[in-house]
């Protein structure tokens, strides 16, 4: 029997969404003659997405549903699906066809061609506001700058051989940032060039807070370059401070008069805003920690639907 490919998808209120995402996909992987199963995670959605899942389940056995008990995050949902797939490569596309399923028979070439990571990067941000892809790009380069990975235009979208995602998976970290995570693994990479799609409805299903944290999450997850920064500016301040107090006691000695209100208020600001930044970066890794210590696990599966076993070889 050929190979089988799982494709894993994360759903999150995408209601008549479901069906597009399975009959498109479904139509390019039987047109390219792949044997394939489709696992939908459905990410605590409120509408009917995985009533709408159960049904496609129903009617095509290679399709699986896995129900999370609530919304944990793309990220835990991606994991969910990563850790019930059966196949001999995985791809990770996002369920609003966004990410075109059209380049998945591609990705697969590449992998048979002996690439372990197949990423996709994009020529374009469609369905991005300015706000978003401008902070989308800094925090990509700022992330590529900080740590060993490069993240410049790289998306969730991406193929994982049977052995990238075994190494993957062993991966113990509680809260995960699969796009940092699965370039960090190594093994033999090649990208392909896609591009991103508007979304068929509604706007992104996240929220700014949600994109703070998954930035914030990454940057944590994968480098201390933020703490070794704030030692740094500290150590700068410190030097100001002795030029500074220096000056201002020989002045004193002079009986020269101590001006300066302004400078008193503009070093007040300048100190405290950068002390509770401080606090921040390092509440920040304290609170990975915390997470990591309690080690509850990363996502609650309330149902399943299963089609497995995995219908035989479609003819081509
Ligand atoms: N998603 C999810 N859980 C969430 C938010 C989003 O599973 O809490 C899914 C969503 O259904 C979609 C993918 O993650 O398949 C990407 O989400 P979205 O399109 O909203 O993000 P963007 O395209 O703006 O990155
Ligand atoms: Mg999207």
């Amino acid at each position: 029997m050929s190979a089988l490919i799982s494709v894993v998808a994360p759903v999150h209120n995408e209601g008549p969404g479901v069906e597009r995402f399975v009959r498109r996909l479904t139509e390019v992987l039987t047109g390219a003659g792949l044997r394939f199963e489709l696992v939908l995670v459905d990410d605590g959605s409120r509408d009917d997405s995985w009533d709408r899942i159960v049904r496609q389940s129903l009617l095509d056995r290679r399709v699986r549903g896995i129900q999370l008990s609530r919304n944990f995050g793309k990220e835990p949902a991606v994991l969910a699906g990563l850790e019930h797939a059966t196949g001999d490569a995985v791809v990770v596309i996002d369920s609003d066809l966004q990410h075109p399923p059209a380049a998945i028979p591609a990705m697969v070439r590449r992998w048979r061609e002996g690439a372990h990571v197949v990423e996709a990067v994009k020529r374009n941000r469609a369905g991005q506001g300015l706000v978003g892809r401008i902070g989308g790009r800094l925090f990509n380069k700022a992330f590529t700058a900080m740590t060993t990975v490069d993240l410049v235009d790289a998306t969730d979208f991406r193929l994982l051989s049977r052995a990238a995602l075994d190494a993957l998976l062993r991966l113990p970290e509680h809260s995960s940032f699969f796009r940092g995570t699965s370039s960090w693994i190594g093994f033999r990479r090649s990208t392909i060039e896609v591009d991103i799609d508007h979304r068929a409805d509604g706007g992104s299903r996240w929220t700014f807070r949600s994109l703070f944290r998954l930035a914030v999450n990454g940057i944590t997850s994968f480098t201390s370059a933020p703490l070794h920064l704030v030692t740094f500016v500290g150590l700068a301040f410190a030097a100001f401070a002795v030029v500074l107090g220096a000056q201002t006691l020989i002045r004193w000695v002079n009986g020269g008069s101590v001006a300066g209100f302004p400078t008193v208020i503009l070093l007040l600001l300048v100190m405290g805003t950068f002390v509770l930044l401080g606090l921040g970066v390092i509440g920040e890794y304290l609170a990975r920690i915390h997470e990591e210590v309690r080690g509850r696990p990363r996502y609650l599966v309330q149902e399943r639907v299963d089609g497995l076993p995995v219908a035989p070889e479609p003819v081509a």
